[in-house]
């Protein structure tokens, strides 16, 4: 194969919001797939789709749509996996992979390997690339551009497919990783979902406040406050599942946090700031090689524009 020639002849890509219509812009983009084929239950989502132009073909039928699909990739709320494997699994093409983009792996792969017949090759990823938005019109071609993807093959994965699908991932730009399903989910559940409790908390508790009324949270919010309302816009749906299908490391990660966020509390009561001050600097210097390591600007956007 070419550089430049399509992975699949055809993929198709179940849900189109922000990730799956992202999958399918950057696909056309890279001619990654000849044909790309939408599937959403949801008909004015589909509709959106289609006005967008973002694929080749769109339908509400699940079993419709991944007919002569060498790829099906399932782009909907961790929760929905099953049912959706469920509903292709009579139309699946001999041969065909299956994959996800959920941002949790174990239960995705334990949910839906017993669905799928044994000539379907079964590989769970997940894209380390979002944004808080939701919908079609929310995705672009470049999201995955220099962004992980992290692959969780099972053991037995066949190696052709699982080339197939690593190659498929780095034309959209991404750098590809292999790792268990749960190394994954123990990895994202410090470095995205216990982060993501941590601002719908923080939002929460800022709400339900008595002593400072909500104007004026919303008023001073530059002071560190409106960053955390980003993170806490996200998906209700996606991160309800979430939380309910990473439930042990995300409780286990949670434990370190509380124990961490109870010797701060103990420096501060005890003015202690030696130990403010290390932790600080090295705080600040994670935020360095995130952004040395090319994961962030060194720039403070979320979304807010720059002065020249
Ligand atoms: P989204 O914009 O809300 O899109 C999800 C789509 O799936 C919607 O069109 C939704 O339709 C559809 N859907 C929901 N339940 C369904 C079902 N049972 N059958 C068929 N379609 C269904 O969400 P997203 O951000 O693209 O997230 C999709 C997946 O990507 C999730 O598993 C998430 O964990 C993962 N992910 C998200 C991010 C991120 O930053 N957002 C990053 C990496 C991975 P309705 O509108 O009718 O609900």
């Amino acid at each position: 194969m070419s550089d430049t020639a399509p992975i699949y002849t055809k993929i198709t890509i179940v849900g189109a919001g922000l990730i799956g219509s992202s999958v399918a812009r950057a696909a056309r983009h890279y001619g990654a797939a000849d044909h790309i084929a939408i599937a959403d239950a949801n008909e004015d989502v589909l509709a959106e789709a289609k006005s967008l132009g973002i694929a080749d073909s769109y339908s509400p039928s699940i079993p419709v749509a991944v007919a002569d699909a060498d790829m099906v990739l399932m782009a909907v709320p961790v929760g929905a996996m099953a049912s959706v494997a469920a509903a292709a699994a009579p139309a699946l093409k001999p041969g065909a992979t299956v994959s996800d983009v959920g941002s949790v792996k174990s239960s995705v792969l334990s949910a839906v390997k017993p669905i799928l017949p044994d000539t379907i090759h079964l590989i769970p990823g997940h894209p380390v690339a979002g944004t808080e938005q939701s919908g079609p019109a929310a995705g672009f071609a470049t999201l995955f551009d220099g962004r992980w993807c992290i692959l969780t093959p099972p053991e037995d994965a066949d190696p052709e497919a699982l080339n197939a699908l690593a190659a498929f991932w780095s034309r959209l730009g991404s750098t590809v990783e292999q790792m268990t399903a749960d190394h994954h989910d123990l990895v994202l559940a410090i470095t995205s979902h216990v982060p993501h409790l941590i601002a719908y908390n923080i939002v929460g508790t800022a709400n339900d406040l008595e002593t400072v009324t909500r104007s004026e949270v919303i008023k001073y919010s530059a002071g560190g406050f409106r960053d955390f309302t980003r993170i806490a816009a996200s998906d209700p749906t996606m991160w309800r599942d979430v939380f309910l299908n990473n439930k042990e490391a995300v409780l286990e990660m949670l434990g370190r946090f509380n124990e961490d966020l109870t010797a701060l509390q103990r420096a501060i009561r005890w003015g202690d700031g030696d130990a403010l001050f290390d932790l600080f600097t090295r705080t600040r210097d994670i935020r360095r090689r995130i952004i040395d390591a090319g994961q962030d600007e060194d720039e403070v956007d979320f979304g807010r524009p720059h002065e020249e």
